[in-house]
């Protein structure tokens, strides 16, 4: 072979005493064959399969598999990020003439998608409020195909009676989802507890470090999973192995991180609802209204949760949030620097609560040292509670 040819056809190695603790990154869009029969007889084969850089690589199916395990599923699907986890789960559950119920309290993207795309394609939604439980059926109608729960809710982390729902939805022969973002398949497994599509942003804890974009959703049905292919095919949703590789290595380390975070931000809660007139919303609280529910179905808590603040702190919150030296300001969450963020929840809420109306503070907790963090928030307080 002559040179030009020589520069892209990469010599064979030898990998079979190779072995190494890191997946390897294998990007592909073309995927070659050995033959023109396995070629021309590649789309018999089932879906885990290769057979363009768009359907994944070992790289995806690693992570797949990976998730799949610790979700206790049957199959996993990548996707570019967690709303594009949502949407694919909603487009692969729901056609013109259907109706999705979704909690109140969804992440507030997700209402933006069903009224802004879905509603044009002729499906319908409504929203139930946090804590139905048992009393879902007052909320479905007889077109409702797909349930969504978040639990806890977005920035007001009420904990939703989860295998209630389920349960409910299931007789009645009505796929349901969840985001389980907040807990990870660490703290809180979907599946078990009857649910049918077990979303998460890998962009949080998974992994792990604010760089990467990226949802996922387990199913334990192949069914599902063949619609959302089909759906992730026809729409062009592909997941780079590079960030795939990203979210491998940040996995890696997420139990720590997770229980780490967990349990400084549970203190952290405890003691900024006892020391300050403020509404602290954290289903680790035992005053909390979610709080038998997490202890009944949850393994522990992750790094987020929320603070009500009073409104006469208002006029004095962008200074004191601008002082903050170690947490950093900004949404997302799940990385190694603690954050906050200042919310408003009324334009996503249709039940009439008091808090709507504040200002939320959410707070993620990170990986600094717990004292920096303390020390942080008495200068914020202490600049909100002056006379
Ligand atoms: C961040 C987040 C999403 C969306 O994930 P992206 O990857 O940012 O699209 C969805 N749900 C919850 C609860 C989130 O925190």
């Amino acid at each position: 072979m002559r040179d030009a040819t020589l520069t892209v056809h990469h010599p064979f190695v030898d990998e079979s005493e190779f072995a190494s603790l890191c997946p390897p990154t294998q990007r592909a869009s073309t995927i070659v064959f050995d033959t023109a029969e396995s070629y021309s007889k590649r789309g018999a084969r089932d879906l885990d399969s290769y057979s363009y850089g768009m359907h994944g690589t070992p790289t995806q199916r690693v992570l797949e598999a990976q998730l799949t395990a610790l979700e206790g599923g049957v199959k996993t699907v990548i996707l570019p990020s967690g709303q594009a986890a949502i949407a694919a789960i909603f487009l692969s559950a729901l056609k013109p003439g259907d109706h999705v119920l979704v909690t109140e309290t969804a992440y507030p993207p997700v209402s933006g998608l069903c009224e802004n795309f879905l509603s044009v394609l002729g499906i319908e939604w409504s929203t139930f409020p946090p804590g139905a439980g048992a009393r879902i059926g007052d909320y479905i109608r007889p077109q409702t195909k797909l349930i969504w729960t978040e639990s806890p809710g977005s920035t007001t982390m009420e904990i939703e009676d989860i295998p209630a729902i389920a349960a409910i939805a299931r007789e009645r022969g009505i796929l349901t989802g969840i985001d389980n973002t907040w807990a990870t398949p660490l703290l809180f497994k979907p599946l078990a507890h009857g649910i049918d599509f077990s979303m998460q942003a890998l962009t949080k804890y998974p992994s792990g470090h604010s760089d990467i974009l990226m949802g996922s959703v387990t199913v334990n049905d192949l069914t599902l999973r063949k619609k959302l292919r089909d759906v992730m095919r026809m729409m062009g949703y592909h997941t780079a192995p590079d960030a795939v590789s990203l979210v491998l290595r940040g996995l890696e380390t997420m139990a720590v991180r997770l229980a780490h975070s967990g349990k400084v931000a549970s203190e952290i809660a405890r003691e900024i609802d006892a020391s300050y007139p403020v509404e602290v919303l954290s289903p680790v609280l035992p005053s909390s209204p979610g709080h038998p529910l997490w202890q009944r179905d949850f393994k522990g808590a992750s790094g987020l949760f929320s603070v009500v603040l009073p409104e006469e702190w208002q006029a004095r919150l962008d200074r004191a949030l601008d002082a903050l030296e170690v947490f950093a300001i900004g949404a997302s969450w799940g990385g190694t620097r603690s954050l906050i963020a200042p919310m408003s929840v009324a334009a996503h809420r249709t039940t009439a609560h008091p808090r709507n109306d504040r200002t939320i503070l959410r707070l993620s907790i990170g990986l600094e040292d717990p004292q920096d963090l303390r020390s942080d928030l008495n200068r914020f307080f202490g600049i909100l509670t002056q006379a």
